[in-house]
């Protein structure tokens, strides 16, 4: 499986001297950048442990806390909220919404959340079933609570919400199952909705009643062909699923929006058109949703390339002029400097290598997509540089007014994709349109080997006004933390071997680094109380490469266990160290079951696997330990039993749901022979 099959000779060759950076699917907050300078370039050497919160969810953690008056207010995965006394650590209270466990099979990439936001003696949470929740922040009580979601789509929430002008802004995720997206506002006070905004139309003829009808009908509706609206098409996707930002003088909510649903235009809307407003900004009135402007990064993405990254708000001196820009650098690998009052493009330039596009077109925005990279027109399998991880994903970046750079936690890895003639809309789980073996590392271990060698991530210092790299720092992992900078020339990011680190904000050079046991895919954040500074970060190893990118995390030394927590740090502080670990080495596996199926058996069971399961339990079978391992699992060598969970959801309200809708009996024992075969391949190399 993997890259070797479904692929003729030629390309497997182009793929290894390309020493192709594969890989997976997914996906993924304010200012990023502090004024406080207690903690400096010159003090750093004394910042040390002030406290340290064990969470009790072993999932991924990417919340950005925020802290308001003396008191820190976070989340964590679940969708749970704590308030922490922000200078010594005590918990003073914790809210869980208890989202039902078989939401979790909704979630492109862990049951994560973003973080929380905070008006007027509220804190506000987003959570993976959809709700919207008001809490009292003093006592954790609920103060109101809302569906934003119809419970039977496929949508989720991960992001964290905004506030602006005594409106919740929230949005969701869901465009890898097969999603239309929309962004709301809800009264904060009430939480009465206020508005709702389409990012792409639905049936044409069908009005929705809603604010975005009007910029829909006139703007984005003539841009789709086919029946994008249907199941099997994908629904259109075009998610707001993280990023949002607000300029109180232009009076301007600006809204990433996500990537097409189904992946494959060819599947969603067949022939020219830019599929409005996929994979763009989308700058509305905070009051009542009105449309202002949009910009499209990728026009008629068949990539997964989000422009849900952050973005940053702020003036830059270009060409003799201070310009009022929108800073981001989304999936798709270009940086974009945008006048953010009128949506138009002042620069774009690649941040990492790329390859769909030989540049942008500043006269008209648009980027030249070269011929190669529509794999739905020419039908041959091509390898995409950034592939659908991004050359960013939803690890917020940041910015250093004293420095003038932009940190970006960038990584370069690429994706193969190609048209699945056998392509079926599923009920249950993933639905992309393309032949998902591309997202898998190939079973060839020493192509596996040089797929893994081609894959980095790094801490790049971007010039924005020269749109040029400053200075590059390559992490150990290649998906890693969200970044803080600081007034105190410092740049503060965690890695995926657990290593929270600070920068010299001019020159890269890490000037401190702390062991923090566990993978950080959060951003750090900072403050100050009663005069003493404080950076806190979440630990804690899960999101895409706990789940479904299981197997390139195995062979990267890391932790198998997760360790979720909360870590705060002060100069001088004198918390005690975190208790020791051993690195964890993983249990061989047990000795599987027999092969009972053929060949033919196995590789249906293998595309199965890859269409459905792979996205929890990891490419190969091969779980990063957040959810069951399937080839130590006792019911794989059991027929019965085996489809009693995965046919009919005896562990439904565990998180394994059933996939009864999905497949016929014969279709699961296919996936059982599949893990079977997998279990004995690895079982018999260990
Ligand atoms: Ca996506």
């Amino acid at each position: 499986m993997g890259l070797t099959t479904s692929m003729d000779e030629g390309t497997r060759k182009a793929l290894e001297d390309l020493c192709l950076k594969v890989l997976t699917f997914v996906n993924k907050q304010p200012g990023r950048e502090a004024r406080l300078d207690q903690i400096n370039d010159q003090t750093i050497g004394r910042l040390s442990l002030a406290w340290s919160y064990d969470l009790d969810t072993a999932r991924g953690q990417e919340a950005t806390p925020i802290v308001v008056d003396g008191r820190l207010y976070t989340t964590s995965a679940w969708s749970k909220v704590q308030a922490f006394d922000a200078v010594s650590g005590r918990l003073l209270w914790q809210y869980d919404p208890q989202v039902p466990m078989a939401t979790g099979v909704k979630a492109c990439c862990d049951v994560i959340n973003r973080g929380a936001a905070y008006w007027d003696g509220h804190v506000y949470v987003g959570t993976l079933d959809g709700r919207l929740i008001s809490l009292d922040a003093k006592t954790g009580r609920v103060a109101w609570s809302v569906q934003t979601t119809d419970p039977a789509s496929k949508l989720t929430i991960t992001g964290a919400p905004r506030i602006v002008k005594g409106r919740v802004i929230i949005g969701n995720g869901g465009a890898e199952l097969g999603a239309r997206g929309y962004v709301s506002a809800y009264d904060a006070a009430t939480g009465k909705k206020l508005w709702r905004f389409y990012t792409v139309p639905g049936e044409p003829g069908k009005p929705d009643g809603e604010v975005s009808d009007k910029p829909l009908a006139e703007l984005a509706t003539k841009t789709w062909n086919g029946q994008w609206w249907t199941t099997r098409s994908g629904g259109g996707g075009g998610t707001v699923w993280d990023s949002m930002a607000y300029d109180p003088v232009l009076d301007l909510l600006y809204v990433g929006v996500g990537n097409a649903s189904v992946w494959n235009k060819g599947v969603r809307a067949p022939g020219d058109g830019d599929n409005l407003f996929v994979g763009s900004i989308l700058a509305l009135r905070p009051e009542t949703g009105e449309y202002v402007w949009h910009y499209q990064n990728t026009p008629g993405d068949k990539w997964d390339y989000t422009s849900t990254q952050h973005m940053i708000l702020t003036t830059l001196r270009i060409g003799g002029q201070d310009r009022k820009v929108l800073m981001q650098a989304p999936k798709n690998g270009y940086f974009y400097i945008i006048d953010r009052a009128t949506g138009k493009l002042i620069s774009a330039e690649p941040y990492i290598p790329l390859n769909w596009s030989d540049g942008i077109d500043l006269a008209t925005g648009r980027p030249r997509i070269k011929p190669e990279a529509h794999y739905d027109v020419t039908g041959k399998p091509w390898i995409a540089l950034p592939g659908s991880m991004g050359g960013h994903n939803w690890q917020p970046m940041s910015y250093d007014p004293a420095t003038g750079l932009v940190y970006i936690p960038a990584q370069e890895i690429g994706g193969l994709y190609q048209n699945d003639p056998d392509y079926t809309s599923r009920p249950i789980g993933p639905n992309l349109g393309i032949d998902i073996n591309g997202l898998s590392l190939p079973d060839d271990e020493a192509l596996k080997a040089q797929v893994m060698q081609s894959i980095r991530g790094y801490l790049l210092a971007w010039d924005p006004v020269q749109q040029k790299p400053a200075w590059r720092v390559p992490n150990p992992g290649f998906l890693n933390g969200g970044v803080l900078s600081t007034a105190g020339n410092l740049v503060f990011q965690g890695d995926m071997n657990g290593g929270f680190n600070a920068y010299d904000a001019r020159t890269g050079r890490k000037l401190w680094s702390f062991d923090a046991q566990d993978t950080i895919l959060a951003a750090p954040v900072t403050y100050s109380v009663k005069g003493r500074q404080y950076v806190t970060v979440l630990v804690g190893f899960g999101g895409a490469i706990g789940t479904f990118g299981g197997e390139v995390s195995w062979k990267n030394g890391l932790p198998r266990h997760n360790r979720s927590r909360v870590l705060t740090f002060a100069l001088d502080a004198r918390a005690p160290a975190l208790p020791p670990v051993s690195r964890d080495i993983a249990e061989p596996i047990p000795t599987p079951p027999a092969q009972f199926a053929d060949d033919a058996t196995i590789r249906h069971g293998s595309y199965l696997y890859l269409n459905t399961c792979m996205t929890c339990h990891g490419g190969v079978a091969r779980s990063a330990g957040l959810v069951p391992d399937l080839r130590r699992s006792a019911v794989i060598g059991d027929k019965q039993a085996f489809y009693a969970v995965v046919g009919e959801g005896l562990l439904a309200e565990r998180g394994m749901v059933g996939f009864a809708k999905n497949y016929s009996p014969a279709d699961i024992e296919a996936i059982r022979a599949f893990i079977v075969s997998r279990a004995n391949k690895d079982f018999s190399a260990r």
